[in-house]
């Protein structure tokens, strides 16, 4: 996919800003195990290592980098789509216990290709109207489309295409997003 130069840069900035975070939360981690280091002399230096060890993992796993690392674009059609309250029961991601759960998990599965599908994870995590407003995008028979270091996915709908930047839902017939300005067409 040749990606728009204003969403190729937003991509690009947004990893970045992602594995400088990690680096520099890492680093000074490291400044304060360097720092601190004689005043656990006494511990047993196998031990020592062992938590030292753990400690510098601990941005790797807290800012989410496994994910940015096995991040993948693509493209397809929702096929169907899971939560918690039964599989494939719903054409949905909004949750039908809406109004009394407070996290909700969906994934879905998603047709790439005539022999190929994919099952994602659309979101897991606190249920509320903001989260309401991005998950009813996600039903069966939209295009989606995702780009690898992008926060939103794009779906496109007959009459509603969204924002991979902001994730505001644009009426179909706009190349540009009417919130942000961003450009919609990705496969330009
Ligand atoms: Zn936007």
């Amino acid at each position: 996919m040749k990606l728009p130069s204003d969403i190729k840069s937003y991509v690009k900035g947004n990893i970045l800003k992602k594995v400088g975070k990690w680096l520099l939360s890492t680093f000074t981690l490291a400044l304060f195990i360097i720092l601190f280091n004689d005043s656990f002399k006494n511990v047993d230096a196998g031990v020592r290592a062992f938590v030292y060890a753990a400690i510098l993992l601990i941005p790797f796993f807290l800012l989410k980098m496994p994910k940015l690392i096995f991040d993948r674009s693509f493209e397809g059609i929702i096929e169907r789509i899971y939560t918690v309250d039964g599989v494939g029961t719903t054409s949905k991601a909004i949750p039908t216990y809406e109004t009394t759960m407070r996290t909700v998990e969906v994934s879905a599965e998603v047709r790439i290709s005539a022999s190929k599908t994919k099952t994602i994870v659309i979101y897991s995590g606190r249920f509320d109207s903001r989260v309401a407003k991005i998950l009813n995008n996600y039903q069966v028979g939209n295009r989606i489309i995702h780009i690898c270091g992008a926060k939103h996915d794009q779906i496109v709908t007959a009459d509603k295409i969204s924002c991979i930047i902001c994730g505001h839902n644009n009426k179909r017939s706009r190349t540009t997003c009417a919130e942000c300005g961003s450009s919609l067409n990705l496969s330009n």
